[in-house]
């Protein structure tokens, strides 16, 4: 029999909607997948040979826990320099990813029935690693009228005495929105007030941003012993696979860290530990190409769902994915199938559109879905397009 903690464990919806794309593919349907959030470039070549260079330099053996000393001496130089943060090597720890090293922090901090503050949306694996840390995701609702972002005074509301975390995500994942320095300061204002609350600021969206800049939670003084900062080399340099995630963390947490991936997985994969060195070494100009290319994709599909009736948007300020409030469509029925939430829209979309996306419930907001644009032009115009028929049928 299986464990509880299995049981209880929600199944991730987005790497769900991943699989059944490409399960519905690996059957010959034509299925466009705008569900996972995965840049559809490919790595710099500058990163590629560094790791091919860490092939041929033997770098085989086992690495330092919590990651080879001169890759966390760049990752505290990338600190200074794009976050204007002081994080000194023995500060970081280098992960399986961003997703492990959000797990870690949970992990090290979380006693049961501590709560969790979400505000939502919220990624969909935040309040599933609360839960296997068998602490309680405490959900903060927003909504597409306030651009998906909280106030100062709505956090607090949810404080309570055993508020120990709070994760919070900008440029958010799935809405986009960004937070600016003055709504990160409210917020801080309000937490100064509650010294044993803790904060994830997951910026691995950092480099993807419109225009607006990103503003680094742990920069504000009073802020920076308790935050973690989570961060990774993703969604920048189109190394989802490669799997390197980090953080930048009061010692104290930063050990513990490491003490837990030490009995879990030794450790990140070396190869990929050397050529983030090479990337993060790199001025943030050199994967500019991309981001002017996710903001034109953005301008076309924003244009594109602005003409289908039903769809609400807003406009996303970084990342590369549209949440669209779709609730008008609750109650109706679409080619034989009621529509009552998103999981239902969705799976309609996946089914007779064609196109995968991903309910807005497990994000914490059941009135959207996330349609992720970092695909091909063509992708996302043939998707819009089929999504259209299929609605306006
Ligand atoms: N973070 C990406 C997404 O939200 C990758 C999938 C995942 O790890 O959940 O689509």
């Amino acid at each position: 029999m299986l464990s509880q903690r299995i049981n209880n464990l929600p199944i991730s919806a987005t790497l769900a909607m991943a699989a059944k794309a490409r399960e519905l593919k690996s059957q010959g349907i034509d299925i466009i997948s705008l569900s996972l959030g995965e840049p559809d470039f490919d790595p710099p070549d500058f990163v590629k040979d560094a790791a091919k260079k860490a092939i041929d330099d033997n770098y085989n053996s086992y690495p330092p826990v919590d990651g080879y000393v001169d890759l966390k001496t760049t990752i505290s130089n990338k600190f200074k320099r794009d976050n204007n943060l002081d994080y000194k090597p023995s500060q970081i720890v280098v992960s399986t990813g961003a997703k492990q090293s959000i797990a870690n922090v949970c992990m090290v901090l979380l006693d049961v029935n501590d709560e969790v503050i979400l505000p939502a949306p919220y990624w969909v694996s935040y309040s599933a690693i609360s839960i296997l840390a068998e602490a309680n995701p405490i959900i903060v609702p927003s909504s597409i009228e306030s651009d998906f972002k909280i106030t100062a005074d709505e956090l607090e509301n949810k404080i309570t005495s055993k508020t120990k975390l709070i994760i919070i995500n900008s440029p958010n994942n799935p809405s986009g929105s960004i937070y600016n320095e003055n709504e990160y300061r409210a917020i801080a204002k309000v937490l100064e007030k509650y010294p044993n609350i803790y904060i994830i600021s997951d910026e691995i969206y950092e480099h993807i941003s419109y225009g607006k800049k990103v503003f680094s939670f742990a920069s504000i003084p009073e802020m920076y012993d308790r935050t973690i900062t989570v961060n990774g080399v993703a969604k920048a340099f189109a190394m989802t696979g490669w799997r390197i995630g980090y953080i930048g963390a009061p010692e104290w947490i930063a050990k513990a860290c490491n003490k837990m991936q030490g009995q879990i997985t030794s450790g990140a994969n070396s190869i990929a530990q050397r050529a983030t060195i090479a990337a993060l070494e790199a001025s943030p100009k050199k994967i500019e190409y991309m981001v002017s290319e996710f903001k034109k994709r953005r301008e076309i599909i924003l244009n594109l769902l602005s003409k289908i009736q039903g769809f609400k948007t807003n406009v996303p300020e970084g990342s590369f994915y549209v949440f669209p409030d779709i609730s008008y469509f609750y109650g109706k029925t679409i080619k034989n199938k009621k529509i009552n939430d998103s999981n239902d829209f969705a799976l309609l979309l996946l089914e007779k559109a064609h196109v995968a996306t991903v309910a807005g419930e497990p994000f914490g907001n059941p009135n959207c879905i996330r349609i992720s644009y970092a695909a091909s032009i063509k992708n996302i115009e043939n998707a819009i397009e089929r999504i259209k028929n299929v609605l306006e049928e």
